[in-house]
């Protein structure tokens, strides 16, 4: 296809830095136009502003580029193209791919449940209420490495927390839901690569999920070995939710979505994800005795994991979303 000059990947090496600040991992636009000829050509047009540009923003980048660049004096710019930059996983220059922080097959999962309409979406910096089909991708990661956390951990994990994994039996009691046998390394991987790609994700149900340099080269690595999350660095606990109240039903509890949010308490950071039932605590933090000693916390040597319920509304940011989505339902203008 297309030879890659020294020069042109020395440039992209530079950049690392500054997009890895801006989380944005683009780099070229792989474009195919029509010459004066009508011959078919191919061009990797850079994007040296690192930021998301949209269809007619690169068509009129890549018409720029073209006429500086070659002898073509009115190139016709085809729909397709690539997007290529330096994958955040494995650093190599390669086609991206959009990369579900939150796995699109929980988006999935949700779109069917509502016969394959739009979701209805709380944001409080909005004041209406709007329906949204929009699943929270970017392009950060290359096919092979999209591939790998598929293999390695979204695949078992989601199929296990939803009782599908016939290795792991699930037992629900009136105080929480039990799991035995479950390979909690691997499930707490795949909530560990949710809040780092996440955390690398310009989208903005994301933009409240952060992470220093250090750190992400630390889950870089932890994510690409067997080795057990070190507990001295991060602690992962899981509730199951439910309403105390018996409003929501346990099925509508798990249809809809909350975007991650980040809290820091005590000079703890702590990582908050809702995924379908189950809400997940990720603590950048080593754990107290005391702490230690309460149930649903991953990796502690046991052969059941046991998660209590937890009120959904008892989590304040959850129940902020909620009160402000019935303010803007019962105040809509179509009520009024
Ligand atoms: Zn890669």
């Amino acid at each position: 296809m297309l030879s890659y000059s020294i020069e042109l990947l020395f440039n992209v090496k530079n950049l690392r830095i500054f997009m890895f600040i801006e989380k944005y991992f683009v780099t070229h636009y792989l474009v195919t136009y029509l010459n004066d000829n009508k011959e078919k050509v191919e061009i990797m047009v850079p994007n040296l502003e690192g930021k998301v540009l949209f269809w007619h923003d690169i068509k009129a980048l890549a018409i720029n580029y073209i006429k500086e660049n070659t002898n073509c004096l009115v190139p016709i710019i085809q729909r397709k193209f690539e997007y290529y930059g330096i994958c955040a996983f494995c650093d190599e220059f390669n086609i991206l791919k959009k990369s579900h922080a939150i796995p699109f097959s929980i988006f999935k999962g949700l779109l069917k449940k509502i016969d394959g309409g739009q979701p209805i979406v709380i944001k409080t910096s909005e004041s209406k209420l709007m329906r949204d089909s929009d699943t929270w991708a970017i392009q950060q990661l290359c096919g092979e490495c999209e591939k790998y956390f598929n293999d390695n951990y979204e695949k078992y994990s989601i199929d296990t927390l939803r009782g599908k994994n016939p290795d792991v039996k699930v037992t629900k009691f009136s105080s929480g839901i039990s799991f035995k046998d479950m390979d909690q390394n691997r499930v707490a991987k795949y909530f560990l690569s949710v809040y780092w790609r996440a955390a690398l994700s310009i989208h903005p149900s994301y933009s409240s999920v952060m992470i220093f340099p250090e750190f992400n080269t630390y889950i870089k690595a932890i994510l690409r070995s067997d080795n057990d999350i070190h507990n001295k660095v991060i602690n992962i606990r899981m509730f199951n939710l439910f309403d105390e109240d018996k409003e929501l039903s346990d099925e509508a509890i798990s249809s809809f979505m909350v975007s991650p949010f980040t809290r820091i308490e005590n000079k703890c950071l702590t990582f908050c994800l809702k995924l379908e039932s189950y809400y997940v605590e990720i603590k950048i933090s080593k754990l107290s005795y005391k702490e230690k000693l309460k149930k649903g916390y991953l990796l502690n040597n046991r052969q059941i994991l046991f998660i209590e319920n937890r009120g959904i509304f008892s989590i304040k940011e959850i129940l902020h979303n909620f009160v402000h989505g019935k303010f803007l339902h019962e105040n809509a203008p179509s009520k009024a």
